[in-house]
């Protein structure tokens, strides 16, 4: 049962010697070895190291060295992020055999805390997508439903903490890809304001836009994680030169008087009535905690899913570029390649892509092109300035913002995969936080009448983790859809 666990009721076994890393470690493995055919959250698995890893966890816990809030915790790591010496799919043909001589700084970081890595999980081809169905090796099946997708493009991550398969897992941020997987698994997930985490070693995609972050059991464990991740990192341009605050000292505080703002666009026709439900009866919950709730307008909301899908095609078109067949991942054969650059640079890219990460790549290469950039990729860059300053002037007055994370509890497998417009619009509530790029976290707030979980988004201004995350733990706190178990 150790798997079942939260990071901090385990961290506390861990400290008194009551479990070890290593019986912790093999029992999730154990676990996996049960549950993951069914399921299919992993794509690597890296037991050997684990178990060394977890030894030394063990080690350093005895001795009393060097030991840090999650030192011998098991986490789980998206397939986009590069482990040295692990095989980084990001659950592409592209990339099948590509194997990272160097660690992200995150993974860096992890290992210095004492962390336990588990596995690589299944995702969105390149973070493409919402269902973890772009996935060039396979489905992930929600732990709640294993009918209905895991969310995307993290539902590797997602899946595998929601069903005990990792007592932790780090993801990316895009669009809502911490975010709305979270929601559809039932667990907590996070993503940091742009710059917060490092990206060096993550696989871009949209390079403005992407963001690393926790995804775990409750929120707890979400702000020592990220306390973990955090940082400046001089190997990212784009990483904030700020110290990370002391996330765990915002929890187990009261949230009188903070006041928060209930944006109106997103709570708009189309939305699942379950879901406004559950989102509205958390806002009566915020209010009977003392929060101040007030109504907010942020009047660019409609334009976020047209204004992303200009620029996030555009920068991926740019940052996929790279995958030509000449210096890493996959490579196309025979007639037509052989002695013929362009050939083979042509046959690669057709052979190692697949359908939503090509759509992306023609979308962004039409935008950025010649006659078209003015009128599709400056537009919107501009319109991303208006959402931007939506949220400023909200700030001005408001500590919070709250909405829902999704619009709909988690769809069935196969739903949407031939309607890419719909598929995008599973992000409508996410989107406009990484265009601002500011700091928003998914936590649970109900089950609908199917037993499936649904997700309530708080979004907090530049640097403010530590208030979303004292938010998000007195709600947790005063409710127990936390405590709710997928299987
Ligand atoms: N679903 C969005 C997309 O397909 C967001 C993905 C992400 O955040 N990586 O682009």
């Amino acid at each position: 049962m150790k798997h079942t666990l939260t990071a901090h009721e385990l961290t506390k076994l861990l400290i008194s010697r009551d479990v070890s890393s290593e019986e912790l470690t093999r029992a999730v493995y154990e676990h996996i070895g049960k549950t993951d055919k069914q399921i299919g959250a992993y794509i690597t698995l890296t037991k050997d190291t684990a178990i060394e890893q977890a030894k030394e966890a063990d080690k350093r816990i005895k001795e009393k060295r060097g030991v840090a809030p999650l030192t011998g915790i098991p986490i789980a790591i998206k397939d986009n992020m590069c482990v040295k010496d692990v095989l980084c799919t990001c659950a592409s043909k592209m990339l099948n055999d590509f194997v990272p001589p160097y660690n992200a700084t995150v993974i860096n970081k992890l290992r210095e805390n004492g962390l336990v890595f588990l596995g690589k999980t299944n995702m969105d081809e390149f973070a493409m997508g919402s269902s973890t169905e772009t996935s060039c090796f396979k489905i992930t099946r929600n732990p709640w439903d294993t009918n209905a997708i895991p969310g995307g493009s993290s539902g590797g991550s997602a899946a595998a903490v929601a069903s005990d398969q990792a007592i932790l897992s780090i993801g990316s941020d895009t669009g809502g890809s911490i975010r709305q997987p979270a929601s559809h698994c039932g667990i907590v997930g996070m993503k940091p304001t742009y710059g917060r985490v490092s990206r060096y070693g993550l696989v871009a995609f949209a390079s403005s836009l992407d963001q690393i972050g926790p995804l775990t059991k409750d929120v707890w464990d979400c702000a020592a994680l990220l306390e973990v991740i955090s940082g400046y990192d001089p190997l990212d341009s784009t990483s904030l030169r700020m110290d990370s605050p002391d996330y765990m000292s915002f929890l187990n505080k009261d949230i009188k008087n903070i006041k928060i703002g209930v944006p109106k666009e997103y709570f708009i026709e189309g939305i699942d009535k379950d879901v406004e439900l559950a989102v509205k009866g958390a806002i009566k919950k915020l209010e009977k905690l003392g929060a101040i709730i007030e109504e907010v307008s942020l009047p660019h909301t409609e334009y976020a899913v047209a204004t992303y899908y200009i620029i996030a095609p555009a920068e991926a078109s740019a940052n996929l570029a790279r995958y030509d067949g000449v210096k890493y991942g996959y490579r196309a054969k025979g007639e037509g390649v052989d002695n013929d650059l362009l050939g083979m640079y042509e046959n690669t890219r057709k052979e190692g892509f697949g359908a939503e990460v090509k759509r992306r790549i023609m979308l962004g290469t039409h935008t950025l092109s010649s006659g078209y950039y003015d009128a599709y990729y400056l537009k919107a860059q501009k319109v991303r300035t208006l959402i931007k300053q939506d949220f400023d002037k909200a700030f001005k007055k408001f500590d919070i913002l709250v909405t829902p994370t999704s619009p709909t509890p988690a769809f069935k497998i196969g739903e949407k995969t031939d309607d890419p417009l719909q598929m995008y619009l599973s992000d409508i509530f996410t989107i406009p936080t990484n265009l601002a790029g500011l700091p928003a976290i998914s936590l649970p707030c109900g089950l609908n009448k199917n037993g499936l979980p649904m997700g309530l988004q708080l979004i907090g201004d530049y640097f403010d983790e530590g208030k979303i995350l004292q938010v998000a733990h007195a709600f947790e706190q005063s409710t127990d859809f936390h405590r709710s178990k997928a299987i």
